[in-house]
């Protein structure tokens, strides 16, 4: 909500401001932000977008991501931008850009791709966005809505944390940008892997193999590429029209398949359990070592930063995360904020946790909310859960916003503090064999039908040939 502040003031400052030349096209266009405001923006979303998914804990994978997208960047219409390429801790295949050159690519579309020439068209496609400021013209059009609108603007900064967890810098990511931007960003993505001397042919792999991955699409916060990037048929169309005016004789294209297979292998796969995990409407947290139960058929979704469940009449909210300070210090910074009217607080223990629980009114924009804050320690961490609703609501919500937070207890269950994540191993197949032979000799941890996705194969019966660099998943 902080960044929501931030953009309407860029918006404000900014409506008089006129026409700039687009780098990739030389069009002159109405742009209501600076490049400097693109940069100061898109650092903003990063942060944001970063602190809710996380990064994936590797240097090496990460400083070599970097390196590729920098390849193609600095060879684009906008050398000088801050760039910035990071693999996001999520398993769902996708990636995106932020204005001014943030670029994420997460670990779920890593694990679909087999070789650097894959990744770089990827990549090359999410600068495509960047450096025909695609973002910033939707950024333009959705300011000015909220401006009109008068949506956004919040009368007490009490209010800032109210807001919805996935509003705010992930969906500026999510933006869906029409298909006239998207074959844009093809085309330019295309320019960039083909100057960098890529074996662009790889290109259709990846839109083939995404097809194949929505049908298998698990649950998560973030929409997939597939979603966010339609038109599949038609763009591999483009791109197949496209290989054929490259010449007939051409020296030996990059590839990177060893390289590219060398630095995901290890890499984990699907949800990683150490993050947290739901056992039907419990959250268990084997890293942080607590538990804590939702109400039953709430909508909930784990977030890097907080675990948020939304009322099956989404007219509640539940939240929980970490604060900083002590359990006092967190509570008394909560209760005694301006706009917010506390009821009785007191301490109590909580499953032999020292905790604090009050009652509370605040007041929003739109409405009034009533709700409950639970502050609980555990290990020198304070953790909040915040229940509120509109303050009609509250009384029938009451009972259980108290449930959920006093359901709140130390994870001792031995094989649930022990939860590790699947992880990709490579494994070169002695001979040519079926997916499905290969499953029975190598056995994975996931169904057949995704084991041959990640392989890019077409299904069980696909057949790997000889010396064939094949992905197992690992674990439990
Ligand atoms: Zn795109």
């Amino acid at each position: 909500m902080a960044l929501l502040r931030g953009l309407l003031v860029v918006a404000t400052a900014t409506l008089l401001a006129a026409c700039a030349t687009n780098p990739v096209t030389g069009d002159r266009q109405l742009a209501l932000v600076s490049e400097g405001q693109e940069i100061e923006i898109g650092r903003q979303v990063a942060a944001g977008a970063e602190q809710q998914m996380g990064l994936v804990d590797d240097e090496a994978l990460q400083a070599y991501v970097q390196r590729l997208g920098m390849q193609l960047a600095q060879a684009s219409e906008r050398p000088d931008l801050p760039w910035r390429f990071r693999v996001a801790d999520d398993p769902t295949p996708n990636a995106f850009a932020a204005p001014g050159g943030f670029i994420y690519i997460t670990r779920g579309m890593l694990a679909l791709l087999r070789n650097e020439a894959e990744l770089v068209s990827i990549l090359g496609h999410e600068i495509g966005h960047v450096t025909a400021r695609h973002s910033v013209a939707m950024m333009s059009r959705a300011q000015l809505a909220q401006l009109g609108l008068g949506i956004g603007s919040i009368i007490s900064p009490t209010v800032a944390q109210f807001g919805d967890l996935a509003a705010g810098g992930l969906q500026l990511l999510f933006l869906r940008y029409g298909r006239d931007a998207e074959r844009q960003a093809d085309d330019l993505g295309y320019r960039y892997a083909l100057e960098q001397g890529y074996d662009v042919r790889q290109m259709t792999n990846v839109f083939a193999a995404l097809q194949q991955s929505a049908q298998l699409a698990g649950q998560s916060p973030v929409p997939s590429w597939f979603a966010t990037h339609p038109y599949p048929e038609e763009r591999i169309a483009r791109i197949e029209k496209q290989l054929t005016t490259l010449p007939t004789v051409v020296e030996p294209r990059r590839i990177g398949e060893d390289t590219y297979l060398a630095r995901i292998d290890g890499l984990a796969y699907g949800d990683d359990p150490r993050k947290g995990y739901f056992e039907a409407n419990r959250f268990l947290h084997p890293e942080l070592a607590f538990r804590l139960d939702f109400p039953r058929d709430w909508r909930t979704q784990n977030f890097a930063q907080a675990v948020v469940a939304g009322s099956p009449r989404e007219d509640a909210l539940i939240q929980l995360m970490l604060v900083p300070g002590t359990l006092q210090e967190a509570a008394e910074r909560f209760f005694r904020q301006e706009g917010l009217t506390a009821g009785r607080v007191r301490s109590q223990s909580v499953n032999g946790l020292s905790a604090i629980i009050g009652a509370f009114q605040a007041q929003t924009e739109q409405t009034q909310l009533g709700g409950v804050a639970t502050f609980i320690s555990l290990e020198g961490r304070t953790y909040r859960i915040l229940a509120y609703s509109p303050v009609a609501q509250f009384a029938g919500y009451e009972r259980t916003f108290r449930a959920v937070g006093t359901s709140f207890a130390r994870l001792t269950d031995a094989k649930a503090l022990a939860r590790q994540p699947q992880r990709i191993a490579i494994v070169r197949v002695p001979r040519a064999m079926t997916v499905a032979a290969f499953n029975s000799a190598y056995p994975s941890a996931i169904p057949i039908e995704q084991l041959a996705l990640i392989n890019q194969m077409a299904g069980p019966e696909a057949i790997m040939p000889a010396r064939f660099q094949a992905k197992r998943v690992v674990g439990e």
